[in-house]
């Protein structure tokens, strides 16, 4: 096992925009490191660096102690499982686990016995002499995986390995992995475009965008305390709203009307004229449950018409319809076009409690817990709470 250290690497074909541009991120020693980010964002590009099968225009890259920027592929000791997990249809799973050993001309003895190691840990043991096309999705995955095991690597690398399939099956293999990545312990990195993968895998997660770092923390901090715009609208789902505010003191005007927000969260956005609130959906709650509940809602309550709600058993999900003035209007239809989201800029989401009575065609009284509320510059898009 090792941490592999990503120091300013770029990739760059020919004269274009880079595709990587200037990342640099440190995997720790049994980390599980996510990247992650829309199509083109460099996350594949970033991935085959690692591996050896794309050259480092510059940068540095580190695995355990060693530079490996120019090694090939085979002298990194890192394990590539592929979306298709590349076995070979004609071989027992004991023969695809075994090749790399067979490979490295170890005896059968030596090659049984780590096939045999492998298969116990990945529950394998009963499938050894089936054929790969008589697996299911999920055993297939776990062969891909022995195979690497059993060359000892330094880390697994994946690449999207659950796009192809479907929901549910993607949901299983999900468990999975994060299942077997604990037991092993070693070190992994994991490409997807997935934000639920992302979240629900990482123990760290790098978000990128055109070949950029947009930020590197782990689910809860990019949830709760993203830096940016486009980290924000990324993670999470449904999506944070987005909407035109401005700070006065330590008001702050919405659409619907003025809530009181936080002291310190105020001064840091206090006179920077429009700006856009970000607020998740479940920030928000009926008014009067929340009072039910002991919630002093009366500097954060607005009334707004609700066009249309959704029930869904354990909550309730109401669209209130605003307009944004042109300029908010512009940043988020860039960020829909980077996100490639749904209309991010004419609705507000939120997310009551099921209990709710609320009912589409009304004028509903909203809380907003002002505290999660997130205040970006509408010009970069940074997060100035
Ligand atoms: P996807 O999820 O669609 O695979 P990605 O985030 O993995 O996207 P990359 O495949 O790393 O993105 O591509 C990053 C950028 O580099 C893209 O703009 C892509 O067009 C470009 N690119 C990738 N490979 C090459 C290549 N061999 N030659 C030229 N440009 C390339």
């Amino acid at each position: 096992m090792a941490s592999i250290n990503i120091q300013n690497l770029v990739k760059k074909y020919g004269d274009g925009f880079p595709a990587v541009n200037n990342v640099s991120i440190d995997i720790a020693d049994g980390e599980f490191m996510i990247l992650v980010g829309p199509s083109g964002c460099g996350k594949s590009t970033l991935l085959r660096m690692i591996v050896g099968l794309e050259d480092i225009t510059s940068g540095e890259l580190t695995i355990g102690e060693r530079r490996v920027n120019d090694l090939a592929p085979r002298d990194r000791n890192l394990a590539m499982v592929f979306q298709n997990y590349a076995l070979y249809p004609h071989l027992t799973v004991y023969e695809n686990i075994a090749f790399p050993l067979r490979l490295a001309k170890l005896d059968n003895a030596e090659v049984d016995r780590l096939v045999r190691d492998a298969s116990s840990t990945l529950e394998l043991d009963e499938h050894l002499e089936r054929k790969p096309g008589n697996l299911s999705g999920g055993q297939r995955q776990r062969v891909a995986m022995g195979r690497a095991i059993v060359r000892q690597a330094d880390a697994f690398l994946f690449d999207e390995p659950l796009s192809n399939l479907d929901a549910k099956l993607r949901g299983q293999m999900r468990t999975e992995i994060a299942r077997l990545q604990k037991r092993l312990g070693i070190t992994t990195v994991y490409v997807t475009h997935d934000q639920t993968e992302a979240m629900t895998l990482g123990d760290r997660v790098a978000v990128l965008k055109r070949g950029l770092l947009q930020q590197l923390a782990t689910p809860r901090e990019l949830y709760d305390n993203p830096g940016n715009l486009f980290v924000a609208g990324f993670i999470g789902s449904p999506p944070m709203n987005f909407l035109p505010a401005e700070v006065t003191g330590n008001k702050v005007k919405l659409p619907f009307g003025e809530v009181e927000i936080p002291a310190e969260k105020a001064a840091r956005a206090e006179g920077r004229g429009l700006l856009i609130a970000g607020i998740r959906p479940e920030a928000f709650e009926d008014a009067k449950l929340a009072e039910s509940k002991g919630v002093a809602t009366g500097t954060a309550t607005f009334s707004a018409n609700v066009d249309v709600v959704e029930w869904l058993g354990n909550e309730t999900y109401a669209y209130i319809p605003f307009e944004a003035p042109p300029e908010v209007t512009k940043q988020l239809a860039q960020l829909e076009k980077e996100l490639d989201s749904e209309a991010l800029r004419t609705q507000l989401v939120v997310s009551l409690d099921g209990s709710s009575r609320i009912t589409a065609g009304t004028e509903a009284e909203i809380w907003v817990d002002s505290a999660k509320m997130h205040l970006f510059d509408p010009a970069t898009g940074e997060n100035l709470t």
